[in-house]
């Protein structure tokens, strides 16, 4: 990797002139611009970062900066705004806001400088590597998952056929092997699903809008009817509020639950509760059932993807608790379980309370949301 690229814009000719001197002393490569208009024409030889003095007679460096990261050709440019003096704080503000990624009020110390544009240029090519192995990892659960479902399918297709044609001949030992086959080539379908949906639901854009709980909770239990039937759940729910959510997110989370509460139900037929009580800004919701509960020393390690405590007995793949944390925390909210073993088992989770508020109503990438923590 080469010397960093530094574009270093102030129409202040002497100024410009010492501060390009003393980064190339530091190392650095520089180009100057002498106005803004200037700056946005020398953006597209895509510098490292631009220094960028706020007060210009042109166009100033806080439209300047608004208009490098609203190009998507140029958004990815690091800005270090520079202002001559602390008078006007609120520049400050707006500039951070525009996207500037930091602010230097002069007088700057050289070292202080260099070190600032080194440490912004470090965090910048660590998170483009975060978002480049995102993306890999993202491309390569698609293929191997596409790609291992096609053989597959041969194997479960052609090991029915085996079992409707020999099936009623085969001795005992021979009957398991097809068994094993069989319930092997099932389990391994159910994963690939699993790797499918938990894949494509964190790289899902989503709008979370004003949601009647009770709406969502309504549509988990239609979606579960059968099992909530079969299984003769008691369901009891408490005056449930509207959210901040999103609809299909917020469905998810309830019937994951609540199908999780019914597989570890136990011998007893499941007795769950649905409940909300506002906490701060936020509503907290608990779903709590009487089933089999789960040993404390366990509580982290079921919101890890692919992680069970059970076996092919209860049927299922580990992805459940994990995609319903992360799509809550991707609406604003916090979920956790509190539970010991054969007590029963209490998850809670917050969501934002209704109402205007600009962070929870844009799509959300639940990728990149994780990797900008
Ligand atoms: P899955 O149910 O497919 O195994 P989950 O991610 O939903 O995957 O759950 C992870 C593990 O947490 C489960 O294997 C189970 O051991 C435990 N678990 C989840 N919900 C409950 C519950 N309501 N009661 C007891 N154990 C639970």
């Amino acid at each position: 990797m080469g010397p960093a690229r530094i574009l270093n814009v102030d129409d202040y000719g002497p100024g410009r002139y010492a501060r390009s001197k003393m980064l190339r002393q530091f190392g650095f490569e520089v180009q100057e611009a002498a106005n803004g208009t200037e700056a946005l024409l020398k953006v597209a030889n895509k510098p490292d970062v631009v220094l960028l003095d706020i007060n210009m007679p042109d166009l100033d460096g806080l439209e300047v900066c608004r208009r490098i990261k609203g190009n998507p050709a140029t958004s990815n440019i690091i800005v270090l705004h520079l202002s001559a003096s602390k008078v006007n704080s609120i520049d400050r503000v707006i500039g951070l806001n525009n996207g500037a990624d930091s602010y230097l009020t002069e007088p700057i110390e050289p070292e202080v400088l260099a070190a600032t544009v080194r440490a912004l240029i470090r965090a910048r090519r660590a998170e483009d590597a975060l978002r480049r192995s995102n993306q890999d990892l993202r491309e390569l659960t698609h293929l191997l998952s596409h790609d291992l479902r096609e053989p597959l399918r041969a194997i479960t297709v052609y090991a029915e056929l085996l079992d409707k044609s020999f099936g009623g001949r085969l001795n005992a030992a021979e009957r398991q092997y097809l068994d094993f086959t069989l319930s092997g080539a099932r389990h391994m379908n159910e994963v690939i699903e699993g790797v499918l949906v938990f894949s494509r639901t964190m790289h899902e854009g989503f709008v979370a809008v004003d949601v009647p709980a009770g709406d969502a909770l309504r549509a988990a239990c239609s979606e579960l009817e059968l099992s909530l039937k079969e299984s003769g759940a008691q369901v009891s729910v408490g005056s449930l509020p509207v959210v901040r959510a999103n609809m299909a997110a917020l469905t998810r989370v309830f019937s994951n639950l609540l199908s999780n509460s019914v597989k570890y139900a136990g011998d007893a037929a499941p007795r769950i509760s649905i409940t909300a009580e506002a906490v701060g800004g936020s509503c907290k919701f608990t779903v709590r059932d009487h089933g089999i509960g789960i040993e404390p020393e366990y509580h982290r390690a079921i919101f890890e993807p692919f992680k069970r405590l059970h076996g092919k007995e209860i049927a299922g793949v580990g992805i459940g608790l994990s995609l319903c944390r992360r799509l809550i925390e991707a609406q604003g909210g916090q979920m956790w379980v509190e539970s010991e073993a054969g007590q029963g088992s209490s998850f809670f989770f917050t969501l934002p309370q209704a109402g205007p508020d600009e962070r929870a109503g844009g799509p959300t990438d639940l990728a990149s949301r994780r990797s900008a923590q």
